[in-house]
């Protein structure tokens, strides 16, 4: 059973992580879509609105859960039996990044990180670039899934 987890703070789910999802979807038994709970960290999105903006775009998908945790995201991955992290790369920056994460998660617990090149067409999008419209009173819906702002 291959049990992958992608975590992120999904505020808010994008049409980027949409991509990154459905293109797993084949690759695994299960997804689990993994909020992190971080208490210093401030959201426009309460908890509960992120989850079920997660669950109002994947109702139809059993693979495919959302949960939300707190602590290391490896220790998460091993309490719910998960032997797969799954990250999308949109550019350089993000593979810098995710690189010294995924050594140190393996290096910790053995856990592989799975990385998936973000399509052309959403690599620009990011959940800062969605709550910059929303703050300012545009409208942000082209890069949201459908019906969840
Ligand atoms: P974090 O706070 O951990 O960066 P995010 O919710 O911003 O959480 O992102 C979660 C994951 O989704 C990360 O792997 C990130 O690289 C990926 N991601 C975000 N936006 C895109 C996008 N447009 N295309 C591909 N991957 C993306």
């Amino acid at each position: 059973m291959k049990k992958a987890v992608f975590p992120g703070s999904f505020d808010p789910i994008t049409l980027g992580h949409v991509d990154i999802i459905n293109r797993a979807i084949p690759l695994f038994d299960e997804i689990i879509i993994a909020i992190g709970i971080n208490a210093d960290k401030k959201y426009m999105f309460s908890l509960e609105e992120r989850v079920n903006f997660i669950k109002n775009t994947y109702r139809d998908k059993a693979k495919v859960t959302v949960k939300t945790y707190s602590g290391l995201t490896v220790d998460y991955c091993k309490e719910i039996d998960a032997s797969f992290i799954l990250r999308g790369l949109r550019n350089p920056a993000d593979f810098e990044f995710e690189k010294a994460i995924a050594i140190t998660n393996r290096k910790l617990s053995g856990i592989e990180t799975v990385f998936l090149l973000t399509s052309a067409e959403t690599s620009y999008i990011s959940s800062s670039i969605v709550r910059d419209i929303i703050r300012n009173n545009g409208d942000a819906t082209i890069l949201v899934p459908k019906g969840i702002i």
